[in-house]
Order: C-alpha cells, then sequence, then structure tokens
C-alpha cells in the first residue's frame, strides 16, 4: 500500500522515538525505516529504492538524535570488543558518531547523489533533542 503522503522516515531504533507523533502523522502515511543510529547504510537505501519505485514515495527525512547510543562508543572499540569476545570481527560497521549533526549531513550528501533514487528527490535532515522532543533541521 503505498502511504499516502508519499513519504519515509530513516530514524533511530531508540525506544524514546514516536515518529508518528513526531511529525503529526498516522498509520498508513509514511514509510518509516529504522536501525541502529537511524543511518543510511546500503540496506536503507534499498528500501527507500523499492518504496519510490515500487510504493511510490518520493520525500525523505532523516531523524538521529541528541544522547543516541552511537555517540557512547567508537567503531574501533565495539569491533575490538567483538573480535575479543567470538574470535572475529564483523563485516559490517557500527556507524558509531561523535556529533549526529556530521552524521545527518553525510548521509543527505548520500541521498541526494544515490543513482537509483529519484531525481526529484527531496531530502531532509533533523537532529532530535530527545529531551524536548524537538526537532532542529540540519542544513
Ligand atoms: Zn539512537
Amino acid at each position: 500500500m503505498p502511504p499516502s503522503l508519499a513519504i519515509s522516515v530513516v530514524t533511530c531504533m531508540d525506544s524514546r522515538i514516536d515518529v508518528f507523533t513526531l511529525f503529526g502523522m498516522h498509520l498508513g502515511e509514511a514509510h518509516v525505516l529504522r536501525n541502529a543510529g537511524g543511518v543510511v547504510t546500503d540496506d536503507v537505501i534499498r528500501s527507500l529504492t523499492i518504496s519510490q519505485r515500487q510504493l511510490h514515495t518520493r520525500d525523505i527525512l532523516i531523524v538521529q538524535h541528541t544522547g543516541c547510543g552511537l555517540t557512547t562508543f567508537t567503531d574501533d572499540e565495539f569491533t575490538e570488543q567483538l573480535a575479543a569476545e567470538t574470535g572475529m570481527r564483523p563485516a559490517w560497521r557500527t556507524h558509531a558518531i561523535a556529533d549526529p549533526a556530521i552524521s545527518v549531513r553525510r548521509d543527505i550528501a548520500r541521498l541526494r547523489h544515490d543513482p537509483f533514487l529519484r531525481s526529484d528527490t527531496r531530502v531532509r535532515g533533523y537532529i532530535l533533542d530527545i529531551g524536548s522532543f524537538t526537532l532542529e533541521e540540519i542544513e
């Protein structure tokens, strides 16, 4: 079923984020893609491309947030700990970040230059203040 607002939201899996309340949306209005950090990965791009090409969405909102778990460790720390415990490193990266604004800017740029997304895609990125539940748009 095509989302009636033709919007996809990429955001963090953080249990405090209610995406529909945040944007005043209702069920059926948007696709919501969530992962640790709300970062744009290859799999997020896969879903966004299917969302656009098969279910007629266009606009993409990226929402990362203050107090994110991904700011509490580094990629190297996490990976080395995993390797010490399991004897191997994962093929994936954690996308751990020090500053969510830097991460949002990178993800906006990646989506704006992706060859498979619609050429008229509008991408906007935000940092959600998890305390006040307010959004700051990132340019
Ligand atoms: Zn988070």
